[in-house]
């Protein structure tokens, strides 16, 4: 991009929707993963990405993260032009704070206690007082159905419980976003089930919005307010989960939702 129009594009106003990412685009050695993908998010809504391995999901949830760069594209969040044109701006980090993650392997610090798990992130980046952590680990806790569990050694707790307390974990940055990649694929079905649903109650009593890839077709038709189908780097298809996984227009997401059914 061009000085003269890099200068046009901080012009521009940035979009209403709270996350509006455009035109991102990604190339590992030369393939090129992710084909100008625009996608927007509204406040406190739940959108689930879904398509085959390799089709660029977690790439982009990275670079919503920050943890790739893209090549190209812009994102807009909360109405900051915080990356253009691949680059994070200086408005980055302020966005950047109010978005928390969850991997499936995003593991605990297993011989450290759930609190002292949950303590780290806000004592050495938001430098928080040890009561303040304490009163907001609680709360953290109690909205994922966890409270009994504070002092509890983090590998000695369940596959269920641990992402239970990755969700906590996110929540003591106060997010106003969660990212969440296959955090229930290790999960046996109810299991998942349960974690799923604490996003649910998250959504509806938090207003905390929600970009989660999941191969979990119920909760995408239960919980979602969109569904976007990855294929090959781009969405292929998406829209309204109900009318997208009954009536598929496009071939390959007709096969997948035969395949994950
Ligand atoms: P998904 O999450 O949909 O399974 P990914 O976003 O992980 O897909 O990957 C998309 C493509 O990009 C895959 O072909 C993957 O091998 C490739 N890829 C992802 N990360 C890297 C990386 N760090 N280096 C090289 N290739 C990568
Ligand atoms: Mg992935």
């Amino acid at each position: 991009m061009s000085t003269q129009e890099e200068a046009l594009e901080q012009e521009r106003p940035a979009s209403d929707h709270f996350m509006d990412l455009s035109g991102i685009t990604k190339s590992f050695y030369g393939r090129t993963v992710l084909k100008r993908v625009d996608f927007t998010l509204d406040a406190g809504e739940i959108a689930v990405l879904i398509g085959k391995s390799g089709s660029g999901k977690s790439t982009l949830l990275r670079i919503i993260a920050g943890l790739t760069k893209a090549d190209d594209g812009d994102i807009d969040m909360m109405g900051e032009r915080v990356v253009i044109g691949g680059e994070y701006q200086k408005t980055w980090k302020a966005a950047r704070d109010q978005v928390g993650m969850i991997f499936q392997n995003y593991t605990l610090w297993p011989h450290l206690s759930v609190r002292q798990n949950l303590a780290l992130a806000p004592k050495k980046v938001l430098g928080e007082s040890d009561k303040v952590i304490v009163e907001r680990a609680e709360r953290a806790l109690a909205e994922v159905g966890m409270a009994h569990h504070l002092n509890s050694r983090c590998g000695q707790l369940s596959g269920g419980e641990r992402q239970r307390v990755a969700i906590a974990r996110a929540l003591m940055m106060r997010p106003r976003l969660l990212l969440c990649d296959e955090m229930t694929s290790a999960l046996d079905p109810p299991v998942a089930a349960e974690v799923l649903g604490v996003i649910t109650k998250l959504k509806e009593e938090e207003g905390i919005g929600c970009v989660l890839v999941t191969h979990d077709m119920a909760f995408a038709a239960k919980a979602a307010d969109r569904v976007s189908y990855f294929e090959e780097g781009v969405i292929a298809e998406e829209g309204d989960p109900r009318r997208l996984l009954s009536e598929p227009e496009t071939p390959g997401l007709r096969k997948f939702v035969d395949a994950v059914r």
